[in-house]
């Protein structure tokens, strides 16, 4: 999406670690407008799918999540970082390992919240390793619930997550998808 691949030369910092920081208009002050846009996008391609749901993980995909939830017109219900480590029964529960952390996560999602009649989209910002979508992936497969894809925000193509879930047949639409980047050369798209 050129409207993004634009914001992201202007304004994306590249860190060490393959990180690439968004801060000035997703991840931490967020361009509402702008984000907008991005999930009319998510629409666009997802509106035939008879999405009932979003599901996304805390923290930083929740603001985009609700915006999608909106074009929608469907509820978001966000997995969280449990730090109790007896998770009761009525919750489903996956281990995340966090790329920017370098953590493991338990997460959660009530099972009040998932019904396996749910057609749900997954959102997040970032796709990297495809640990986050795969944790949420497994806890809607756990409720019985269908999984009509991903949509993600930016992608990092010259990392495994995109190939290795594609490949696993999730359909993942990402909005922008880096081929390369690196503090010398700044970043490419695919
Ligand atoms: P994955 O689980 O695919 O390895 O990583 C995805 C998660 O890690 C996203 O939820 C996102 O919050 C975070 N993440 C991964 N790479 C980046 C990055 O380059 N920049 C930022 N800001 N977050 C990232």
């Amino acid at each position: 999406m050129q409207l993004l691949e634009d914001r992201i030369l202007k304004d994306g910092k590249i860190l060490s670690g393959n990180v690439l920081k968004v801060d000035s208009f997703i991840n931490h002050q967020m361009d509402v407008a702008f984000i907008s846009e991005l999930c009319k996008e998510f629409y666009r391609l997802y509106k035939e799918s008879n999405v009932t749901k979003i599901i996304t993980i805390e923290a930083s995909g929740i603001g985009i999540a609700c915006l999608a939830a909106q074009q929608f017109n469907v509820p978001m219900v966000f997995a969280k970082k449990s730090k109790t480590s007896n998770i009761s029964n009525d919750f489903y529960c996956c281990e995340v390992e966090s790329y920017t952390h370098n953590t493991t996560n338990k997460v959660i999602i009530s099972k009040e919240f998932i019904n396996p009649d749910d057609r749900v989209l997954l959102i997040d910002d970032f796709l990297a390793n495809g640990k986050a979508l795969l944790g949420l992936k497994t806890l809607v497969e756990m409720a019985g619930a269908t999984v009509v894809g991903a949509g993600i925000v930016i992608e990092k193509g010259f990392q495994p997550g995109g190939e290795l879930l594609r490949k696993n047949g999730l359909r993942v639409e990402s909005l922008a998808i880096i081929k390369s980047m690196s503090v010398e050369d700044g970043i490419s798209f695919i």
